[in-house]
C-alpha cells in the first residue's frame, strides 16, 4: 500500500530556526506572561493582519469565548451551526443561546437574507464564521448590526492573512477571532488571537486572560488564564517568516485540484472571489450524489481504503451534536444539513505533492463514473 496521506500536515520552521529564536530563553528563564516573544509576535501580526489591535491568546476557542464575555453579551446570538464545535460551545459556555441561521448553499457562510427573522428582542449578537476562508456578507451583516444594535464577533479561524477589499479580515465586525492551531494556515503550535478597534473592549479581554491581574497589587476584574506562552510566540514568529511562501504552495495544491475537478457534473468547488485574497485553507467539495454518481461517503471510503484520510469537515453541523440535539431542530438550517451530509475537504498542505493530488482526483473521479 502507498503511503497515508493526512488531511493537513503542520507547517514548521526547521529546527535550527527554531532552537535560534528560542535561545534567549535561556539566558532569560521568561517561559510565560508576556515576555519578548509575545510581544514581538504581537507587534509583528498587528501589522501582517492590517488591524488596529490584536492580543495573544492561548488558543482560538479562548479567543472566541472571552471576546463574547469581555462585550458582556446577553440572552440570544444568531450564528450558524456550519462550523467547529468551538464557535456554538463558545456562546453556550458564556450562558448564550445560539439561535441559529442557516448558510448560504454557494459559499457556506450565513445567509444573510434570514437573519432579520430570527432577531429577537433578547439578540444581542451576530457570530458569523468566515468558514473555509470564504468571507461573509460584510456590509450587510454590517448593516443588519446597526440597524438593531447588535455586536458582530467573527469566527475568523479559517482566515489568517486574508483581505477583503484590499483590508485586513480582521479589521472587520467588533471583534475578529483567529486560531492559530497546528492545523490552520499559521500556527503557533496552540494559540490565537483578537482583533479589535475599541481600547476599553482590549482593557477587559486583557483581565480576562490574565487573572484580571494589571500589577503585583492590582487585581481589578474577575479573570481566566487564556495567555500565549513564550514557545508558542516563538513557533509563530518562526512560521510568520515563512506564511506567504505556505500559502503560495498551497495556492498551487489548490489550483492542481480546481483544474482536475472543476466541471465535473456534480461536484461542487468552493467559490472563489476577485475581492478577496485568499488563503487557500481549505478544499471542500460538496457531493451532489444524483448527478456524480457516489455520495460522500462512498468517496471518503474509497480514499480511506487507499489510505487517505479526508474529513468530513463540518459534519455533523453543530444542531446535531449529541450535546445540543435535544434542543435544536437541524431542520430549521435545511441548508447547512444538505451540506454537512455531502461535504468532504481533501488533503491540502503546502508539502502535498502534485502527484498525490492526482491520485486523490483519480481516485476521486473513479467513483463518480463506477458508482454510477
Ligand atoms: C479551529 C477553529 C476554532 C478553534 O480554534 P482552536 O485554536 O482550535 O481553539 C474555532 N472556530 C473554527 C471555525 C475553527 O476552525
Amino acid at each position: 500500500m502507498k503511503d497515508t496521506i493526512l488531511v493537513t500536515r503542520s507547517s514548521m520552521p526547521s529546527l535550527e530556526e527554531f532552537m535560534e529564536e528560542i535561545a534567549p530563553i535561556w539566558e532569560s528563564h521568561w517561559l510565560t506572561n508576556m515576555g519578548p516573544e509575545h510581544t514581538k509576535l504581537q507587534e509583528q501580526l498587528q501589522e501582517y493582519l492590517q488591524v488596529e489591535h490584536v492580543d495573544l491568546l492561548t488558543n482560538g476557542h479562548m479567543a472566541l469565548e472571552l471576546s463574547m464575555q469581555a462585550l458582556g453579551l446577553r440572552g440570544e446570538v444568531i450564528t450558524t451551526p456550519f462550523t467547529f464545535a468551538s464557535t456554538t460551545h463558545a456562546i453556550v459556555r458564556n450562558g448564550l443561546k445560539p439561535v441559529f441561521c442557516d448558510v448560504d448553499p454557494e459559499d457556506f457562510t450565513i445567509d444573510v437574507s434570514k437573519i432579520e427573522d430570527l432577531i429577537t428582542e433578547r439578540t444581542s449578537a451576530i457570530v458569523p464564521v468566515h468558514v473555509y476562508g470564504n468571507i461573509c456578507r460584510i456590509e450587510e451583516i454590517e448593516r443588519i448590526a446597526e440597524k438593531y444594535s447588535l455586536k458582530v464577533i467573527y469566527d475568523a479561524a479559517h482566515t489568517f492573512g486574508e483581505t477583503y477589499k484590499g483590508r485586513g479580515i480582521g479589521s472587520y465586525g467588533d471583534v475578529s477571532c483567529f486560531s492559530f492551531h497546528a492545523t490552520k494556515v499559521f500556527n503557533t503550535i496552540e494559540g490565537g488571537a483578537v482583533c479589535f478597534r475599541d481600547p476599553e473592549f482590549g482593557r477587559k479581554l486583557y483581565n480576562l486572560k490574565n487573572f484580571g491581574i494589571r500589577s503585583q497589587e492590582c487585581v481589578e476584574a474577575v479573570g481566566a488564564n487564556a495567555k500565549m506562552n513564550e514557545f508558542c510566540a516563538a513557533m509563530g514568529i518562526c512560521n510568520l517568516r515563512h506564511i506567504d511562501a505556505e500559502i503560495r504552495k498551497r495556492e498551487a495544491v489548490s489550483t492542481h485540484y480546481r483544474e482536475r475537478l472543476a466541471g465535473v457534473k456534480g461536484l461542487q468547488l468552493n467559490p472563489v472571489r476577485d475581492d478577496v485574497k485568499c488563503n487557500y485553507g481549505y478544499f471542500p467539495v460538496v457531493f451532489h450524489e444524483e448527478e456524480f454518481g457516489a455520495s460522500r461517503d462512498d468517496v471518503f471510503l474509497a480514499l480511506k481504503q487507499e489510505g487517505i484520510a479526508a474529513r468530513k469537515y463540518f459534519y455533523p453541523i453543530t444542531s446535531s451534536f449529541e450535546c445540543y440535539r435535544d434542543l435544536y431542530d437541524v431542520d430549521e438550517t435545511p441548508v447547512a444539513k444538505y451540506l454537512g451530509d455531502r461535504v468532504l475537504t481533501l488533503p491540502l498542505y503546502a508539502d502535498l505533492p502534485p502527484e498525490d493530488a492526482d491520485r486523490i482526483c483519480d481516485i476521486l473521479l473513479r467513483c463518480g463514473s463506477s458508482c454510477g
